[in-house]
């Protein structure tokens, strides 16, 4: 069987993979490389795949770089093609084509995983009856848009980031959608409590209806046991006994990261908490010479916290795979500049959050809070640094709250001014407004 040898092998074709390929070309227009992804798609922006449900952005517009990207960039793309397994003593991975293809082997000089995540679905009773998806491919968001002339009830499990963005997108076009979510409040991991209120709120205002503490004991319908896809979801049956019609359901509860590639192989990959993914230094690297990892498969170092973990999040995903491949074409960079940094626009009420939501109950920490009429803010300092912000309905000053947050600049003497309407430059110290005039380097 054909061994062919590249001088840099991506597994993944989205953020990451895409950030990594311009990240080498930047330093290296002769290397070889290739790319893979079981995805047969063009790269395509995953996090417009609920606004092609709802009719926002065409597949044309949800590309993520111009038809003749791997062209341009002489780069080999495998499309539809699963990296099965991975050998580090040969540098090589083991492919597997659509059916019928059999398998070979690519071989590599340097190797990064920017493999995402994968959608975790709790056992549930009839969990693989037609109807039933999850919420994550370009191929699920079309075959839920296939089906939409058929949906009357549509049913969304989880509350988080990617539930609450379906459940906005069908609620342009079905009648009616539920939103179950087993916590007391939606989009828990990156809003406080009343941020969380005031999106359920701009949800109910348009008839979504939203159910907290409760969950799916049961998924009922028609042709159950036939196997994946088969029958039709009829109803759902919820903890506290509550049926619901249903006739899509989505189930959003989370994410966990790629990591299957690292099985049998000394690649460092998270054992010690619940969230996993690659363990990479600041340059992306893992434990492995030559083999690096970024995007919602790995850690990253958060500058607020000063700690690696995981940050779901795509301009993560495309800075870090942009550094790796700087790091790959023998420029040393480091990423240093990620936070859980969330910007979301729910019916026109938008919302920001970065670093720390709430004070944590640590020396030093102070927090701030504006709370009016649907607009609301909170800022948590440390020794009068911003180390975190939740803003609702109003969020004009995110971005002079971030580049205070990133120059790590004291605000002593303008703490008073922070929250005010009118906060802006004309309150900045004139060494503050000449270090926030200088461009971040996201890239180090
Ligand atoms: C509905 C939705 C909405 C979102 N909204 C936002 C948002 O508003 N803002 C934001 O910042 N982020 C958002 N995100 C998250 C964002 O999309 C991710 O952070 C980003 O896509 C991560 O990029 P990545 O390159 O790490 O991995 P992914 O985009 O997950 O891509 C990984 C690729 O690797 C391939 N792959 C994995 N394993 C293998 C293998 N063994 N063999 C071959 N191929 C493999 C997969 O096919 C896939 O193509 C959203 C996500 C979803 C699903």
């Amino acid at each position: 069987m054909a061994v062919k040898k590249y001088d840099y092998l991506i597994v993944g074709n989205s953020a990451g993979g895409i950030g990594c390929v311009e990240g080498i070309r930047r330093e290296d227009r002769e290397g070889s490389i290739a790319i893979l992804a079981d995805e047969k798609h063009h790269t395509y922006s995953r996090p417009l795949i609920t606004h092609l449900l709802e009719g926002d952005v065409d597949r044309r517009g949800m590309d993520y770089r111009p038809r003749d990207f791997y062209r341009k960039h002489s780069v080999e793309p495998f499309l539809g093609f699963k990296a099965g397994s991975l050998d580090l003593d040969r540098r090589s991975v083991r492919i597997e084509g659509e059916k019928g293809n059999g398998s070979r082997n690519l071989r590599f000089d340097k190797l990064l995983l920017a493999t995402g995540g994968s959608p975790f679905i709790p056992p549930m009773e009839g969990a693989d009856l037609g109807g039933v998806t999850t919420m994550i491919t370009l191929d699920q968001s079309l075959e839920v848009k296939r089906r939409l002339g058929r949906v009357k009830n549509a049913v969304v499990l989880g509350a988080g980031l990617i539930g609450t963005k379906t459940a906005e997108a069908l609620s342009k076009v079905v009648d009616r959608v539920t939103v179950v979510e087993l916590a007391d409040r939606v989009l828990s991991l990156v809003s406080d409590e009343t941020s969380s209120r005031l999106a359920a709120d701009a949800f109910r205002k348009k008839g979504v209806e939203i159910l907290l503490g409760n969950s799916i004991m049961e998924i009922r319908g028609k042709g159950k046991g036939k196997g994946k896809g088969r029958g039709k979801v009829e109803e759902v049956l919820l903890l506290d006994g509550t049926v619901i019609p249903c006739d899509l359901l989505v189930v959003a509860v989370g994410v966990r990261p790629r990591t299957e590639l690292a099985e049998g192989t000394d690649i460092g990959v998270d054992t010690t908490r619940t969230g996993g993914g690659f363990l990479v230094e600041d340059n992306m690297a893992t434990n492995i010479e030559g083999v690096y990892a970024c995007g919602d498969a790995s850690h990253a170092h958060d500058f607020v916290t000063g700690a690696h973990h995981l940050l779901p999040l795509w301009p993560n995903a495309y800075i870090g795979g942009r550094i790796a491949g700087l790091n790959m074409a023998g420029v040393p960079s480091r990423h240093r500049w990620a936070t859980n940094m969330n910007s979301v626009d729910f019916f026109g009420f938008p919302m920001v959050s970065a670093g720390f939501l709430k004070r944590p109950n640590r020396k030093g920490f102070t927090e701030i809070i504006r709370d009016e009429e649907g607009k609301y803010a909170r800022l948590v300092l440390k020794d009068d640094v911003i180390k975190g912000m939740v803003m609702a309905g109003n969020v004009a000053r995110a971005g002079i709250y971030l580049g205070l947050m990133r120059n790590k600049v004291k605000t002593t003497s303008f703490s008073e001014h922070l929250l005010a309407h009118d906060f802006g430059a004309v309150h900045l110290p004139d060494e503050v407004k000449e270090k926030m005039k200088q461009p971040i380097r996201v890239i180090e």
